[in-house]
């Protein structure tokens, strides 16, 4: 489990969750504000012997009539703390070489997405790539206000962006769009300010890291310490749910262990885990 890549059926699109890694964090990063007297009877189920949450950390290919399509790639380098950085590995286990991408979507800027952009030199890992990612995500992380942020949490961001501009392999979108056949990206705001989700042949959505937690199915409105902006991100989860429900989706998500269609309750929403993850 810990090293095999999962396999999503999109309506007969073959989609490879690649796994970049895993890492225990405590409830109180994933919800902030965690009470254990309010929330502990929904969490406590999943806790490990330490009193952690598992957290997988992973990016998704997928193989689409237009060519190969990744979208994130990881941690690469940044996080030598981490038994992380793998999500290159998981590509060569399917027989993938860099150079075969043809797209790559970055759905925002944190470390654990956008580190595997780039080599050692920092240059693009993905040379023969289109990469796109929404016009206010690549503002953000091109900002002082980025630059500020504690424990350089920026650089992985600034060094992708800049390598892939030097490379003329950066394109942004704005809105929700079209970015190649049967692949639509969403714009989910919150997360960070120019997050985007993604839906794969109408049939698979890839929320990033609107959902950091299957709890955030049930509890949209359980923010994380992670989230830039929680409120804009509780709207955006429930925008997102609702689009599942609907239209019978398969929710994923980066950091989500397990994926799964989305039903309709009395009071909200539930995740039914799906045979086909
Ligand atoms: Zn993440």
């Amino acid at each position: 489990m810990r090293d095999r890549p999962a396999r999503l059926d999109a309506n007969g699109v073959a989609c490879h969750v690649l796994i970049d890694g895993w890492r225990t964090v405590s409830p109180r990063f994933v919800f902030e504000g965690y009470d254990d007297a309010v929330q502990g009877e929904f969490v406590r189920p999943y806790l490990d012997a330490d009193d952690k949450l598992p957290g997988r950390m992973s990016a998704l290919l997928v193989e689409s009539a237009d060519g190969l399509v990744l979208i994130d790639a990881g941690n690469g380098r940044f996080a030598p703390d981490l038994d992380a950085g793998h999500v290159h590995e998981a590509l060569e286990t399917l027989g993938v070489h860099p150079w075969d991408i043809r797209c790559v979507i970055i759905t925002h800027g944190h470390a654990d997405h956008v580190g595997g952009l780039v080599g050692p030199r920092d240059e693009p890992a993905f040379p023969d790539a289109r990469h796109v990612i929404h016009r206010t995500e690549a503002e953000f992380w091109s900002s002082p206000e980025a630059e500020a942020l504690p424990n350089g949490a920026g650089l992985p961001a600034q060094t992708a962006l800049m390598a892939l501009l030097d490379a003329e392999l950066l394109d942004t979108v704005e809105g929700d769009a079209r970015i190649a056949t049967g692949i639509d990206a969403i714009e989910a705001p919150g997360h960070t300010p120019g997050h985007l989700a993604i839906v794969v042949n109408d049939a698979v959505l890839w929320a990033g890291d609107t959902f950091v937690s299957q709890l955030n199915v049930p509890h949209p409105q359980w923010v994380s310490l992670s989230d830039m902006d929680g409120r804009t991100n509780e709207a955006t989860r429930r925008r997102l749910l609702e689009r599942a429900a609907a239209a019978d989706l398969l929710l994923a998500a980066s950091h989500m262990p397990i994926s799964g269609t989305v039903a309709q309750t009395s009071d909200g929403y539930e995740l039914l885990p799906s045979e086909r993850s």
